[in-house]
């Protein structure tokens, strides 16, 4: 049997989706809405499915959902697989409410007989679960699987028109407002300059902008900064904000908290700075500055300016 998976257009954590796919046996279709997607094939993809359609494009997940209904009576998958991102799960969470199915998320490994690996409780525990039904519903955990390409021919593609009923776009994205400062994806970015409880108020984030502005990094934060309104939800690090995987996070005034960890033990290296020598953060990280936040930010900054100047 085959296997059908989600891609969202621009999104990396849909090659690993298909990558974990793959896995599952069976020719790799995919959907993607809105717009073709060229590359999958070197992934694996046999056949991509497109819907054009321009009430879908920029989203609407109960649409999608329909979309990929519809398609799994085409192509009789024995899964529907996505990637473990905020649209993937609503989406995939709608199909299993219309097909009254069961869904896993934050699936990292499958085994033959509807087994699964999963991530759960932040990434602090892997559960080792089946899912107990003739189509499986799963997402992959973000940067949890490799994106492995394969010697694929170019995936054939097919138009798709999908019947949807009024009910299937209450919900849907009619309008991107950018934000004025929006630079570096925090997701995308190579180095991620992070701030918590320890930086203090809103305008000591100041320094950390200086610092995130000489490495071409972007500035997050923890679940108690966003809560005291210093930033905005977007640049929330965590089990509830973003997951990121830089080559660099610096974790500034951050204690380190299971929940704060799961957005970001996907960084190569974790640089800590911290007053506190005995923070839970110390445990993840690869580098460490024990001090006074206030004085250790500036203090590389400086010394990153001498270095660009010479
Ligand atoms: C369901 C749920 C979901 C959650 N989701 C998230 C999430 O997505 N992201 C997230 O971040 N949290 C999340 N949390 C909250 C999480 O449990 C922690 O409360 C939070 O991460 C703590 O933030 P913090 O590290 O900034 O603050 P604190 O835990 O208060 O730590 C502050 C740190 O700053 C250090 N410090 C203080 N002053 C200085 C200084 N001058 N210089 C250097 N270091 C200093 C302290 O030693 C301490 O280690 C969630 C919680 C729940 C229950």
């Amino acid at each position: 049997m085959s296997v059908l998976v989600l891609v969202e257009p621009h999104e990396e954590l849909s090659l690993q989706a298909i990558s974990l796919a793959r896995d599952l046996g069976g020719p790799v279709n995919a959907l993607a809405v809105g717009e073709p997607v060229t590359g999958l094939g070197a992934y694996g993809v046999e056949t991509l499915h497109v819907v054009e359609d321009d009430r879908l494009a920029a989203y609407a997940p109960a649409a999608w959902a329909a979309c990929l209904e519809q398609l799994i009576e085409q192509v009789q998958p024995s899964a529907v697989v996505a990637a473990g991102t905020n649209r993937g799960n609503e989406v995939l969470g709608h199909l299993a409410a219309r097909r009254d199915l069961p869904f896993a998320a934050n699936v990292i490994g499958v085994g033959g007989d509807g087994s699964v690996t999963r991530v759960r409780w932040g990434g602090s525990l892997l559960e080792e679960a089946r899912i107990d039904s003739d189509l499986k519903l799963l997402t992959v955990a973000p940067h949890m699987v490799e994106a492995t390409t394969l010697n694929g021919a170019e995936a054939s593609v097919e138009r798709f028109e999908p019947a949807l009923e009024d009910g299937d776009l209450v919900v849907r994205v009619v309008e991107h407002a950018e934000t004025p400062s929006a630079g570096i994806s925090l997701a995308e970015a190579k180095v991620v300059v992070s701030g918590g409880r320890g930086v203090g108020s809103a305008d000591g984030f100041g320094m950390l902008e200086e610092l995130a502005g000489l490495l071409n990094a972007a500035v997050g934060c923890s679940r108690v900064v966003t809560m005291a309104g210093w930033r905005p939800h977007t640049d929330q690090v965590g089990q509830t904000g973003t997951k990121v995987a830089p080559d660099l996070y610096i974790a500034c005034g951050i204690s380190g908290a299971t929940q704060h960890i799961a957005g970001c033990k996907g960084a190569k290296k974790i640089l800590a700075i911290n007053s506190d020598a005995e923070a839970p953060i110390l445990a993840s990280a690869d580098y460490a500055v024990i001090g006074d936040l206030a004085e250790v930010v500036p203090a590389i900054t400086a010394e990153l300016r001498k270095a660009l100047v010479s």
